[in-house]
């Protein structure tokens, strides 16, 4: 029998803006009681785990903050890993900020920009950024085009929030795509290095044999879990519908209408008294 892992977006899964989405909380210790390996990873780079932390316990799911994976720990942990310490300016969210300052390699503060501070930049780290301005745009442009490395959180162009449609950190890094002339490197969700970074975390939670990715989009949760080899299952509280399914060229293995069924095939699947049986 395989063992499983799980990996949860969170916008649209687990909760929508504040409100919970009913079962998500009885799930998440449905999977502690049974020792289940899972995650959350989100593609939102403006508040860091703690942050998420909070915002989980506030509408009663109480998630440990190493089983958060934001895209702006993502990028942390990947640049740790691969890259060389240099000066970082950030373009981003308190959440990026947070995590870049973690990094201990030096964070250009706004101020030094103007004094010649970007010629030193080694690496320019763009997530979704709500007090964007000009300026950031241009010192991030002229360190990329002085040879810093474009690193990008998330590809996401929007965001679904209370008036529609906002702009998200993939618009900000086309932006800086268009005055430079450079391709970024994305870390979020399709994108392998989100992929590598969710997979050493579960390892350190447990041993699996198969991941399974739940998410409410297409483009990025789905098309992650299916370039990836795992198990993509599609829930309908949050952003794509069934009707975008029919016209996507990428398709779930199997869609459910919440979490909520999502709990009820588990304990079908695995039976109500077993520790982490896995998938028959
Ligand atoms: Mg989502």
């Amino acid at each position: 029998m395989k063992r499983i892992a799980l990996i949860f977006d969170m916008d649209g899964v687990i909760y929508r803006g504040n409100e919970p989405i009913e079962g998500a909380g009885e799930l998440v210790e449905f999977l502690k009681e049974r020792g289940i390996p899972f995650i959350f990873l989100t593609n939102n780079s403006t508040r860091d785990p703690a942050m998420y932390r909070e915002k989980l316990l506030s509408m009663g799911i109480n998630v440990p903050e190493e089983r958060i994976i934001t895209s702006g720990l993502a990028t942390r942990l990947y640049m740790e890993k691969h890259f060389e310490p240099g000066k970082v300016f950030v373009i981003g969210g308190e959440g990026l900020w947070r995590e870049m300052k973690r990094l201990g390699w030096s964070v250009l503060a706004l101020e030094e920009t103007g004094t010649g501070g970007w010629k030193e930049v080694k690496y320019v780290v763009v997530g979704l950024d709500p007090a964007l301005t000009y300026e950031k745009l241009k010192y991030g442009t002229l360190a990329i085009r002085n040879g810093a490395r474009f690193i990008g959180t998330n590809p996401d162009t929007t965001y679904p929030a209370e008036e529609g449609l906002y702009p998200g950190a993939g618009a900000i890094i086309a932006a800086l795509k268009a005055s430079t002339d450079v391709e970024p490197l994305i870390i979020g969700k399709p994108n392998e290095p989100a992929y590598e970074v969710a997979v050493e975390r579960l390892k350190r939670i447990g041993p699996f044999d198969e991941i399974w990715m739940v998410g409410d989009r297409l483009d990025t949760d789905i098309a992650f879990a299916k370039r990836f080899g795992m198990k993509a299952i599609m829930v309908l509280t949050g952003v794509s519908n069934l009707d975008d399914i029919g016209e996507s060229p990428v398709k779930p293995d199997l869609v459910l209408p919440s979490v909520r069924e999502l709990l009820d095939y588990l304990r079908t699947k695995l039976g109500e008294g077993n520790e982490h049986p896995g998938t028959p």
